[in-house]
């Protein structure tokens, strides 16, 4: 069987958040392949600690990929700041006898280093054109955790596991290996808290991720960690703001200072996005769908709401406010060139992640959150059939079926992207839907 079927098999996606299917990543041949090792969101800490204790299978996992695209090199990056990861990595690298195609290159500590654009740019040098993919500039970019998969998947092991983080102002911050379908609830409540109701969960990241607003989920390929923090917390009701609410405080008072646009990673990288000028496009309603069109370059990272603007406007709710508009008519932008070169003043405009932790003031909660030994052995596991980017996976299974560890559930209807979904426990199917199939633990 080929890399490819196995990782198809297996069941593998973009760790990092996305949920990409990786086997039709590596269907591409690349001149380079890239392990984003960046974790930029503040607060989460899988990956450089997935870097410190599997350093030899993450290394193996990126090289066979690496080699199956055709790269001519294979760079990790690390921020300068983990030294002792990045030691470990040049070590193994040094004894796996791979030096001479993997590489670990230093990332700077700013925001938002591992979007995957800014991370092609500081790794390789090249700018994705935009509304473009990595793949239009030889790169093929993986997550750490994915590359850990891809050597799992190499053995014949499929993805029944994912790693999370629980940070934010709780007790006990830690990270924890549990199985795919884990109530979200017992994740939380490892934090040493009982009682939700004073607090807010935002899943994933503090700056891309959303407050959550129930916490009766069940964990999936894609969760990398939960941020909990008191309800009153500036952040929470900041990110708690609707499209509406976040419009009518953007027409009091945006002074077209520009600051949003200034420090934007993808104005910066030369692209064309404005947030300013989408700012005054909703404020006085203007309906010149050409200038509307450049909303669709916005990479959502929150830079512009969360940290750039002075007034503390919400210039990325003015994008998707349009981008939503103009995905409604079917209305593309199309770029009108291939090449772009990165911002003269793009180095000195770069956010230092210290500051952007302080603005949000999440200084005290930026602590260790160390990977624990306890397990979860949840009862019951809810598998959702849509945890990737595509379409759903066929149930293969039937309700009262006995299914064991690791056993196909639902599979890639013909044709179509998507993944393969596998048991995380052994036990019996107890529902099986199209959105979902429930195991009990025998
Ligand atoms: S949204 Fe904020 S940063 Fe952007 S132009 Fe208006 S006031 Fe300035
Ligand atoms: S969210 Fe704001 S800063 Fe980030 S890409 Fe979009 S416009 Fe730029």
């Amino acid at each position: 069987m080929s890399l490819l079927d196995m990782v198809k098999e297996a069941g593998v996606i973009g760790a990092g958040g996305a949920g990409f299917p990786t086997h039709v990543k590596l269907a591409s041949k690349s001149e380079f392949i890239l392990l984003n090792g960046a974790e930029c969101e503040p607060l989460l800490r899988v990956d450089q600690q997935l870097m410190k204790l599997f350093p030899d299978e993450i290394i193996k996992g990126f090289e066979i990929a690496g080699r199956f695209v055709g790269a001519s090199k294979a760079l990790i990056g690390v921020k300068g700041k983990h030294k002792k990861v990045i030691s470990i990595l040049k070590e193994k690298i040094l004894e796996l006898q791979v030096g001479d195609f993997v590489e670990v290159k230093e990332l700077p500590d700013v925001y938002p280093v591992g979007d995957e654009q800014v991370l092609v740019y500081e790794l390789t040098g090249r700018v994705v054109p935009e509304m473009g993919i990595p793949i239009q500039v030889g790169c093929v970019v993986i997550n750490t955790e994915t590359a850990l998969n891809i050597y799992h998947a190499s053995k014949g092991e499929p993805v029944t596991e994912k790693y999370i983080t629980v940070a934010g102002d709780i007790p006990n911050r830690l990270t924890i290996k549990v199985p795919v379908g884990t109530p979200i609830i017992d994740v939380l409540k490892k934090s040493g808290i009982e009682n939700f109701d004073d607090y807010a969960v935002i899943d994933g990241g503090p700056m891309m991720g959303p407050v959550m607003t129930n916490i009766d989920g069940y964990i999936t390929k894609k969760n990398k960690g939960f941020v909990i923090l008191k309800k009153q917390h500036s952040l929470i009701r900041k990110k708690s703001m609707n499209l509406e609410q976040a419009s009518r405080v953007n027409k009091a008072s945006c002074g077209q200072c520009r600051m949003c646009t200034d420090m934007c990673p993808r104005y910066l990288l030369g692209h064309n996005m404005q947030p300013h000028k989408m700012m005054t496009a909703l404020n006085y309603a203007l309906t010149d769908i050409e200038g509307q069109k450049i909303s669709q370059l916005c990479c959502q990272c929150n830079l512009c709401e969360l940290f750039s603007c002075p007034q503390g406007l919400y210039p990325k709710s003015a994008n998707i406010y349009f981008k939503e508009k103009l995905a409604k008519q079917n209305i593309r932008y199309k770029p009108v060139k291939l090449e772009f070169t990165p911002h003269k003043m793009r180095e000195y405009r770069l956010v230092p992640s210290k500051r952007l932790i302080a603005r949000l003031g999440l200084g005290d909660f930026d602590r260790a959150a160390p990977m624990t030994e306890a397990q979860i052995q949840p009862d019951l596991v809810q598998i959702a059939t849509s945890q990737h980017v595509g379409a759903p996976a066929v149930p293969v299974v039937f309700a009262n079926d006995h299914v064991e560890l690791g056993q196909v559930i639902g599979k890639i209807p013909e044709g179509s992207l998507g993944a393969t979904i596998h048991s995380s426990i052994s036990g019996t199917v107890v529902e099986c839907g199209n959105d979902f199939i429930v195991i009990r633990r025998n």
